[in-house]
């Protein structure tokens, strides 16, 4: 995915902007591997394979991103994430 498209993407929750961390470029500049944070409510979206993971909370499993967030981010930004184990067991909002 190309730079100029990320920086287009908002956070799918509040539309606020989103912080891009590039972590893997190929040799045309494409952005393969990254993650985007969100200022407003620090939810933090994979980029996979050139592909934003945008997903709803609700259609994202905590444990399946965890170890990629985990390499990405190098645990810098762990305790950001939206879907750390302990919220798991609150009820969402508004359901
Ligand atoms: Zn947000």
């Amino acid at each position: 995915m190309r730079i100029e498209t990320i920086n287009k993407l908002c956070c799918s929750f509040d539309k606020a902007d989103l912080k891009l961390t590039i972590t893997l470029k190929d040799i045309d500049e494409n952005i393969l591997e990254g993650i985007l944070i969100c200022d407003e409510c620090k939810r933090v979206y994979p980029i996979v394979s050139g592909i934003p993971i945008m997903s709803p909370d609700e259609y994202r499993e905590f444990k399946i991103e965890q170890p990629l967030l985990k390499r990405l981010t190098k645990d810098q930004i762990s305790d950001n994430f939206r879907l750390i184990e302990e919220a798991s067991e609150q009820q969402p909002l508004g359901g």
